[in-house]
């Protein structure tokens, strides 16, 4: 079963807050959302659960349209957090399972479970309101599972989460991957791109600018990061006349460099052919982060806390 997102767009009067998004993520895939603020990411998630509807374009589940799919195939964490405040943590958790018919001793059992992985047992019988930001968090994210929905949609998961708490969280990802969930968020943390995601899409402004399994996506710029070290403080003043070769950071151990649109081995070559020792030789993929600011222009969070302008 494959999501499919089919030329989406979608305008807010003068916003053109989706204009032409199409990409697909594979079943079972823990699949990343890039993009800057208002870049579209929160629309395009409405739209697939149909709590939107796009202007043209659309969003399919294994073929059946979006407005058609049944409720409880999606999990999803809003981008406004909130919980009843004064209902107590299991009672809140009961009550949302039981929007999609779970018989409430199941639902505790379920929630007793994923409280206790969370390491919050003891707030059960806790009000909402009683809790860290955190520990609500970590309660409204078990009320998108607790129905057992095949696709996760979560926006910014990792925000407001301490570091105990994100490794907690990626640890319930792979819990969910090994059911066959499907995981979808979105993020600026690109550490957590690299590290737990199968797939990408890179989107900005309303357009996607790439997408598809991290590998591919990272070769797709032609670029590699070569590391170059020779014995003694060479300096490499040869490295200059190579075309496509750029030093990144120089250093007294090894150099690195960004490679583009040549063979990276021809660096070796060169290093040997001027005669120098050769002490370490790495070529590796860019970084995500790399890739997105190439593609992009700007780090994904650069202008996080900007004001949106309309275009
Ligand atoms: P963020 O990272 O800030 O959550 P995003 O990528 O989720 O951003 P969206 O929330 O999808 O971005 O917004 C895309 C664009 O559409 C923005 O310019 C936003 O201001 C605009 N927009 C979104 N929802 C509405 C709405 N209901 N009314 C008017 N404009 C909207």
């Amino acid at each position: 079963m494959t999501l499919v997102l089919d030329s989406l767009t979608k305008r807010f009067g003068p916003v053109v807050a989706l204009d032409g998004i199409s990409f697909a993520v594979e079943r079972g895939q823990i699949f990343g959302f890039l993009g800057a603020n208002g870049a579209g990411k929160t629309t395009t998630m409405r739209i697939i659960l149909d709590i939107l509807r796009p202007d043209s374009g659309t969003a399919t589940w294994d073929g059946t349209p979006a407005t058609d799919v049944p409720r409880r195939t999606w999990g999803y964490l809003p981008e406004e957090r909130g919980l009843y405040p004064r209902l107590e943590v299991l009672e809140q958790l009961v009550f949302f399972a039981s929007l999609y018919a779970i018989p409430r001793r199941e639902a505790a059992a379920r929630a007793r479970d994923w409280l206790t992985r969370f390491r919050i047992p003891e707030y059960e019988r806790r009000r909402a309101e009683e809790l860290s930001k955190g520990n609500q968090q970590k309660v409204q994210l078990i009320a998108a599972i607790l129905h057992e929905p095949d696709v996760l949609i979560m926006d910014e998961p990792f925000v407001g989460l301490d570091p105990v708490n994100v490794s907690l969280l990626k640890e319930a990802f792979g819990e969910m991957r090994k059911r066959g969930t499907t995981l979808i968020f979105s993020t600026h943390q690109m550490e957590m791109v690299e590290e737990l995601c199968e797939a990408v899409a890179i989107i900005d402004r309303g357009r996607l600018v790439l997408g598809g399994p991290i590998r591919d996506v990272k070769r797709a710029s032609g670029r590699r990061v070569v590391t170059l070290g020779v014995e003694g403080d060479a300096g490499l003043p040869w490295l200059a006349d190579l075309e496509g070769v750029t030093v990144v950071k120089p250093g007294q151990d090894h150099t690195e460099l960004d490679v583009r649109g040549r063979d990276p081995q021809d660096i070796l070559r060169a290093a040997m052919e001027r005669g120098e020792r050769v002490t370490e030789f790495r070529i590796a993929d860019p970084s995500i982060e790399q890739v997105f600011i190439e593609h992009v222009g700007r780090a994904p969070s650069e202008d996080h806390h900007l004001a949106e302008v309309p275009r």
